[in-house]
């Protein structure tokens, strides 16, 4: 760690110079993952995201196909096209770009997803796996968060780990990985009374709300950890966390900046799923 910054553009960097690797070693063999991303609709940011994981697999020399669609399919023809790519030899993972609209059920379009498939790790079948600490994709950001953790060297047995979200995508996971290596996990949501006094019982507060600042010096412990998950803009226009950066600075031991923390890391820990999901290609088993 390159003093208190958490740099998940650096971390993200060093793990994708290993992932490019075994990708190489595995076409050697013969083998080239493949990617195929779900774009519904016509929101910017989703083509941003979309555009960003395309750009990462090139780089990587991961293949990836991007599927796009009118804002107004039918959950039919999604969920048929999702089970042609099921079975498609030259796709290893399959993403759907979220939020879907809302005439289509992302919990079925999801539920449609192989298991061996899903790279988001959003399928209830992971989702359980995880839960019993059973090898299984784990979701993207949080598991980024746990190699950002990693590899800066915070120790997470015996800590007060504080999570505020509790989202299926961020935070309810996080907490459980959490858990797994040994924290003590309190969560926080909107009904939470008195965040503020919880959040400073922190050593590990990560913070995924979606909410501009939320978190100020007043809300954090001297020398904790802070992983700010949040993506959002200020008054300004400007691109920040949920977590006011400045302010909260010089009070942590360490903390992810907005933009350059969790996001690179979200991206990477795809592509590794996806690296993960096109070595068990021979051994993957039809849907049951
Ligand atoms: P959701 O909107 O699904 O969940 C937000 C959570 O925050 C909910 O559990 C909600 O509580 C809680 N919350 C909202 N307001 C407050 C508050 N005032 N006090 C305490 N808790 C609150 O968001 P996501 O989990 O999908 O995403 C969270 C943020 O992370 C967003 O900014 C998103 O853009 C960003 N993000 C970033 C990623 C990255 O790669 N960097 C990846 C994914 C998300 P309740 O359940 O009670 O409603």
């Amino acid at each position: 760690m390159s003093g208190k910054l958490i740099n998940g553009k650096e971390i993200g960097g060093k793990i994708r110079e290993t992932i490019q690797q075994e990708v190489n070693d595995l076409k050697s063999e013969g083998i080239t993952p493949g990617l195929a991303v779900i774009l519904v609709g016509d929101d910017s940011a989703s083509h941003t995201y979309v555009a960003n994981k395309q750009k990462a697999c090139s780089e990587l020399g991961i293949y990836s196909r991007l599927i796009q669609f009118e804002a107004e399919i039918s959950e039919d023809t999604l969920l048929s096209q999702i089970e042609q790519l099921n079975t498609d030899s030259a796709i290893d993972g399959i993403l759907v770009q979220l939020p879907l609209p809302k005439h289509i059920n992302e919990q079925k379009i999801i539920d449609a997803i192989s298991p061996y498939k899903d790279v988001d790790g959003f399928h209830p079948i992971n989702v359980g796996k995880m839960l019993i600490g059973e090898p299984s994709f784990q979701p993207c950001t949080p598991s980024g968060i746990m190699k950002l953790l990693e590899y800066s060297n915070v120790d997470v047995a015996g800590k007060h780990a504080v999570v505020v979200g509790r989202s299926n995508i961020v935070g309810i996971p996080m907490g459980q990985l959490l858990l797994k290596k040994d924290a003590t996990v309190t969560y926080c949501h909107s009904k939470t009374q008195d965040l503020s006094a919880i959040t400073k019982q922190a050593d590990i507060l990560v913070v995924a709300t979606g909410r501009a600042k939320l978190i100020g010096k007043e809300d954090v412990k001297d020398g904790a950890v802070v992983i700010d998950v949040g993506m959002n803009r200020d008054i300004h226009g400007k691109l920040c966390g949920d977590v006011d950066f400045d302010a909260v600075f010089e009070k942590v031991s360490a903390i992810t900046p907005v933009p350059g923390g969790v996001g690179p890391m979200t991206i990477t820990m795809l592509l590794y799923n996806t690296l993960q999901s096109a070595k068990k290609k021979s051994s993957r088993q039809p849907l049951v």
